[in-house]
């Protein structure tokens, strides 16, 4: 299940398939090469030059907010929210990510998430976000990558009710286990969807081991 799908921990997967996609890579150890790097914020654990770097290689195209976008290298297209994109022939569209009950990540910062189609397949990143009203238009996604830490972006059950909105094949929780979070939020987020969409559509929350 979800055999193309890495997790590095954090906000960090790698997706595999005809293209070799990472998501605000952070603390890699290994380096690899990717065709497409999505980044959603210039947080320091989400944009991470250093880290960007280690899977950057010739051909690699990196989406990235402006002010993260300036303290990359490479060959990098400036994503705001609504933007679309194809690069490395995955399509790509950059949706937004904000905060509405605390203020880390301001709506006017033109902050991201993405949804992108790999091999058919729609991945939906959210980014550091609460659960906004943009989500409503989310739809006809595989797999979902939700922060689920709560602190600077959503809790386990906020982010349980966005599955559940957004009805994904898979339900991914991420945002946990580095910096803030633990594996008990990524649990009650699973729990909180089996209970939330039991008659509903089928979610399969899938909590991934950490690579
Ligand atoms: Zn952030
Ligand atoms: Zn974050």
């Amino acid at each position: 299940m979800l055999d193309n799908i890495t997790w590095f921990g954090h906000d960090t997967f790698k997706i595999t398939g005809g293209h070799v996609v990472y998501t605000d890579p952070y603390k890699i150890k290994k380096p690899d090469t990717a065709d497409l790097i999505l980044i959603t914020h210039s947080h320091f654990d989400h944009c991470s030059p250093d880290d960007a770097a280690k899977v950057t290689g010739d051909k690699t195209v990196i989406i990235a907010p402006k002010d993260c976008a300036a303290k990359l290298r490479g060959n990098i297209k400036i994503a705001a929210p609504g933007n679309k994109f194809t690069a490395a022939g995955i399509e790509i569209e950059a949706v937004p990510a904000y905060n509405t009950n605390k203020n880390f990540h301001p709506k006017s910062n033109g902050w991201v998430g993405y949804i992108f189609t790999l091999d058919g397949k729609r991945y939906y990143l959210a980014g550091d976000t609460d659960l906004i009203p943009d989500m409503m238009y989310v739809k006809d996604i595989y797999a979902a990558f939700l922060p689920v830490s709560g602190t600077y972006v959503m809790t386990a059950e906020e982010a349980a009710h966005a599955a559940c909105d957004i009805a994904p094949k898979f339900a991914v929780p991420m945002h946990y286990g580095e910096v803030v979070g633990t594996i008990k939020d990524a649990e009650r987020f699973a729990g909180e969807i089996r209970r939330l969409s039991a008659g509903g559509p089928k979610i399969e929350a899938v909590i991934l081991p950490r690579h």
